[in-house]
């Protein structure tokens, strides 16, 4: 092969190394990126907190109501015994019976109303913990799509570096110096193949005399306008 050749061979074995690595470090940013996931679960455990104090009021309202209802049983066992014979006493528990009957009215109220507040709580949180198992879900199986494209690339790259290495050994050092420099400073590009006598890389068309001399195998000639290699077949 030509010194031009070589150079392009090791080009387009460096350019799927580049490629490579870059899509590794995209995985490896999507593999740590919990943010969805995260958002999904923190609402669900917002509306989990919310149910459980709907559920702890409902408790309270609940209890209340029990207890105003003993009382009422109490006065009116008072007033029914035949114990209490007082018309002044037997007045005071029919007035205590009617009071307490009448905030029985508000508690029962009370509950109704921490009841329809436990039904419209268990639904949000039923709807949040819903789109949290569809995340977790969704996320597990892109980790594991994730996870087997990155161990293909890994794969894949071993051989890459393998071929680089054997390559690297057809170029002589002041052309790989050259070639090392260019993909420095040519975002990676170190050798442009030229097509319809022009320069693929940055489209400039080259002189007669370059397209001649870009086609010797002895010499290593440069595009005039963007400095890269030039490799002709
Ligand atoms: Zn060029």
């Amino acid at each position: 092969m030509s010194r031009p050749q070589n150079l392009y061979r090791l080009q387009q074995i460096d350019s799927q190394i580049d490629q490579a690595d870059l899509r590794l470090k995209e995985i490896r940013t999507l593999l740590s990126d919990n943010t969805e996931l995260n958002k999904a679960s923190g609402i669900a455990a917002k509306a989990d907190k919310i149910l459980q104090s709907a559920k702890k009021e409902l408790r309270t309202a609940e209890q209340n109501v029990k207890n105003q209802q003993i009382k009422i049983e109490q006065v009116e066992n008072s007033l029914y015994s035949g114990v209490v014979r007082n018309p002044k006493e037997l007045q005071d528990l029919q007035n205590e019976a009617t009071s307490l009957k009448r905030f029985l009215v508000i508690l029962e109220d009370r509950q109704l109303e921490a009841m329809l507040s436990v039904d419209e709580a268990n639904e949000i949180f039923s709807n949040a913990d819903a789109e949290l198992q569809k995340i977790e879900a969704q996320n597990e199986k892109q980790q594991k799509n994730l996870v087997d494209e990155r161990d293909k690339i890994l794969g894949e790259r071993e051989l890459f570096l393998a071929q680089q290495k054997d390559a690297r050994k057809y170029i002589i050092p002041t052309d790989l110096n050259v070639y090392e420099r260019l993909r420095k400073q040519r975002t990676g590009i170190a050798v442009a193949k030229v097509e319809n006598r022009a320069c693929n890389a940055c489209g400039s068309t080259l002189s007669a005399a370059l397209n001649q001399s870009a086609r010797s195998p002895s010499q290593v000639v440069f595009c005039e306008s963007c400095g890269r290699i030039l490799f002709a077949t």
